[in-house]
């Protein structure tokens, strides 16, 4: 992703903050356009680039001070920014990682908040450690991984998820969070229950000595079970490549809506529905399959589209602003409403 920063970014890709003065530890008129993967124009109030972590409380103290609220974004494949955000926009682009093999040939890895996350997933499986191969290819940064719990093809973060250290702005403190205090679920997290209270700096991931691929999703149950991870991780990258639009040439943010969950009864009365049973008795939808029920397959508002070939995502076919995204979330979003009675839920976050 490093091609998409700003001219801030130095060419190797290693992060530098610019500090104007101790007392305005961050810039005005902060460009985030090129920041985020619906390609959305974008200007905060103020920003920076954060190349240490010993950073984050001083942005958060200049926020307080101008009476900002204080955000905080990595790739920007998760967000939908509007033109004008009245906040100080903190980039995380903490570069570092590295691993340490045990006894007993697992492997803990540790990985900065702003490490590219594919590459973090490339090299881990380019050095032979199986674990992370079904999440390859999902685009953003280390640090977001766990707010919602990344998940594809069978596999989510918490899977291999040892502990974490984040900044809590409320105690205005690092702290370590272990598996259990992150309350990892589908697509959500303590740090998404908790909007905005830390800000994730390092994350430590297990990676098993006694790996076994993950097969059971469609389009790698026809590998053979003796695969490697790197011939798991080919397979997971060309059906991603089949399915998404690359972001880097038509803007998107992966999948807009959640997956909603259901009563088994309202999941019973949608003809035709695919239906995932949950343990509690309720019922998974695909969001996709609603919408396109509802014909907006290709619907456009402004340059904001449902992408013909996947009605979950959202496009940007050039020049769509986040309100062109927002009316067209809702148009979606009350089409499924009245023809189904389901409530879909956006995903990505609204930075205004
Ligand atoms: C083409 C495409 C495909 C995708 N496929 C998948 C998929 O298969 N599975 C999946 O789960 N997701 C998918 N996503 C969504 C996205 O890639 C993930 O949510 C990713 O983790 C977001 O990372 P980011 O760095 O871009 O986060 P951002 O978009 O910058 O931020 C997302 C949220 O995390 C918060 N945040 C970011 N960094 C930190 C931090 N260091 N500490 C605390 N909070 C932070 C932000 O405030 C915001 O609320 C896809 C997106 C795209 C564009």
């Amino acid at each position: 992703m490093d091609e998409e920063m700003p001219e801030t970014m130095p060419e190797d890709g290693r992060a530098t903050t610019r500090i104007d003065d101790a007392s305005r530890p961050a810039r005005p008129d902060f460009d985030l356009s090129a920041r985020n993967t619906l390609k959305l124009p974008a200007t905060a109030r103020y920003g920076a680039f954060v190349s240490d972590a010993g950073q984050i409380a001083a942005l958060d103290g200049f926020a307080r001070r101008e009476g900002l609220p204080f955000v905080v974004i990595g790739g920007g494949s998760n967000v939908v920014l509007y033109p004008r955000i009245e906040a100080v926009v903190a980039v995380l682009a903490t570069k570092g990682r590295s691993v340490v093999r045990q006894a007993d040939g697992s492997a803990l890895v540790t990985a900065q908040a702003g490490e590219d996350w594919p590459d973090f997933v490339q090299w881990t499986v380019g050095q032979g450690f199986g674990g992370l191969e079904n999440l390859a290819g999902i685009p953003g940064t280390v640090g977001a991984a766990p707010v919602q719990n990344i998940g594809a093809y069978g596999v989510e973060l918490a899977d291999r998820f040892h502990s974490l250290t984040a900044y809590d702005r409320v105690e205005g403190r690092f702290v370590d969070f272990e598996r259990s205090d992150c309350r990892f679920r589908y697509r959500q997290s303590v740090f998404k229950d908790e909007p905005g209270r830390f800000v994730i700096t390092e994350v430590r991931l297990w990676l098993p000595a006694d790996w076994q691929p993950v097969l059971g999703y469609a389009g790698l149950d026809s590998l053979s079970k003796t695969a490697d991870p790197a011939t798991v991780m080919a397979r997971v990258l060309a059906l991603r490549g089949s399915k998404l639009p690359d972001w880097r040439i038509l803007g998107n943010a992966g999948s807009f809506f959640h997956n909603p969950v259901v009563s088994a009864e309202l999941a019973q009365s949608i003809d035709g529905a695919p239906r995932y049973p949950q343990p509690d008795g309720t019922v998974k939808l695909s969001a996709g399959w609603l919408i396109e029920r509802c014909g907006l397959k290709g619907y456009r508002v402004g340059d904001a589209g449902v992408f013909e070939n996947h009605a979950l995502v959202i496009v940007n076919h050039g020049n769509a602003t986040a309100h062109d995204v927002e009316g067209l979330a809702r148009t979606v979003k009350s089409a499924v409403r009245e023809a189904f009675a389901v409530t879909l839920q956006q995903e990505p976050l609204e930075v205004r």
